[in-house]
């Protein structure tokens, strides 16, 4: 047997356990895994004595190139996806949007148009509903197959046009059931938010609130609420819920319960809600901080971090949406209109990997199973992403667990000039990332051709 390149001598972790192997990679693929691989032509020979081989990370909840507001991300998809592979993320999942009165495909053709030839590596698209009529729903089967099999609705942000009704919401469960697709929810309820909003703006004195009015105005239960009415639907239908960056402890409860009683769903959470707290938002430049669903308390996170390891939130993935300075100063102090989002995909794994495992909060393959198994798995890529198996992708991390670094913003290769997670101290170190068998970053660098992501047709849940 030849290999273009073998990996020798490293621990090779998966969701399940860790063994030592070097990895054999032919072409785009992992051939082989065994004690002492050798090949019958040259190959390149990398020494991963005692270092960690992880599966690439799967980062399902991103933003590139997008405008909110009129304000388009600081990261395109060239530049997120450099940021994402430095990073050991070896594939996103970002969104097309529905234009309310247009098809479906159209927003699919087109986005996959943005990121082709330009993401550097590889993506799939979850689909947002805008405008859901008969015409949308009958569309939905052909999404799927297409292999975008993941339908995002909100139940908020009516001014913005994306908020739906529970009839939609129980339609859309109803007909995604049918042909093994998911419904990924970002539940906060809209109607609440909106009358507190106008409440609070009544009373001259929320401007001294400055960005915490954020908190506020999208209170814990604003998004418990929305969790557990969505369950609802889902149990009624048999569909698949997805619920999107849950930050609230109550919410953890309404997942955890729905989950023992069988219900098709399933969570996320993201580092910002782990690490910080609603506190940022007093700090003098609380705003740069502005996310939807807000920072949280202390109690949230510790609720959050116990979620993850007893199971009932499946994934850890960013939201990644980049404003930079300039781009978020423009609030002028009005918290209405605060730019939402953080950036996270070049951090998410040495940020994750330093607090859950170097804080001894669950064990390696716990964390392996969060960044980059359960993920691939709920989106439909599994075994192909996710894994370090005979026939999987050679997407895969060489990490030294015994090195030391700390964030510094200049060195990053996202395209902002803050960092909500600045000077943190990581343990451990990304060495090399490859993807398809490709050297695509190392030490923070990207090092791989331009545009080479390819996008992923994912399949349908059970298929
Ligand atoms: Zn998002």
């Amino acid at each position: 047997m030849y290999f273009d390149t073998i990996i020798k001598g490293g621990r090779v972790f998966s969701s399940e356990g860790s063994f030592r192997a070097d990895v054999g990679i032919r072409g785009d693929k992992v051939m082989d895994l065994g004690r002492t691989l050798k090949s019958s032509k040259p190959a390149n020979i990398i020494d991963a004595t005692g270092k960690f081989i992880f599966p690439g990370a799967v980062d399902t909840h991103v933003h590139f190139q997008m405008l909110q507001g009129g304000v388009r991300t600081a990261d395109d998809f060239e530049n997120g996806s450099k940021a994402a592979a430095c990073g050991g993320v070896t594939t996103f999942i970002d969104f097309a949007q529905q234009v309310p009165g247009y098809s479906l495909s159209s927003a699919l053709d087109h986005r996959i148009f943005e990121a082709e030839d330009r993401a550097c590596i590889d993506f799939g698209f979850h689909m947002v509903i805008t405008d859901w009529k008969q015409r949308t729903r009958s569309e939905i089967e052909k999404i799927v197959s297409r292999g975008v099999v993941s339908f995002k609705v909100f139940t908020a942000y009516k001014e913005e046009g994306l908020q739906i009704d529970d009839g939609v919401l129980h339609n859309l469960l109803d007909e995604t059931a049918g042909c093994g697709g998911t419904v990924m929810l970002h539940a906060e309820n809209g109607d609440l938010i909106e009358s507190l909003t106008e409440e609070m703006k009544k009373e001259a004195s929320y401007r001294d609130l400055g960005a915490y009015a954020l908190a506020r105005a999208r209170p814990a239960v604003a998004e418990a609420e929305a969790v557990s009415r969505a369950i609802k639907w889902a149990q009624v239908t048999g569909g698949h819920l997805h619920l999107a960056h849950i930050s609230t402890m109550d919410a953890v409860q309404e997942i955890a319960r729905a989950k023992n009683n069988g219900c098709i769903v399933t969570a996320e959470t993201c580092p910002h809600y782990l690490l910080m707290t609603e506190e940022h938002l007093l700090r003098k430049n609380g705003h740069l901080f502005a996310t939807c669903p807000p920072l949280r308390t202390k109690k949230d996170s510790q609720r959050l971090w116990k979620g993850l390891k007893e199971g009932t939130i499946d994934i850890l993935c960013t939201d990644h949406c980049t404003f930079t300075r300039r781009q978020k100063d423009k609030w002028k102090g009005e918290f209405t209109k605060l730019r939402y989002g953080l950036p996270g995909v070049e951090t998410l794994v040495p940020i994750t990997y330093t607090e859950a495992v170097g804080g001894k909060r669950m064990t390696i393959s716990k964390w392996v199973s969060l960044v980059s198994t359960n993920p691939a798995k709920l989106a439909g890529l599994y075994p192909r992403k996710g894994a370090i198996l005979p026939g999987s992708d050679a997407d895969l991390i060489i990490f030294d667990p015994r090195a030391k670094a700390r964030i510094s913003v200049k060195r990053l290769q996202t395209n902002v000039d803050w960092y909500p997670f600045a000077r943190f101290k990581l343990k451990g170190a990304i060495e090399m990332v490859f993807s398809r068998g490709e050297l695509v970053a190392e030490n923070g660098r990207y090092v791989g051709p331009e545009g080479r992501g390819r996008f992923l047709k994912r399949k349908p849940r059970g298929k």
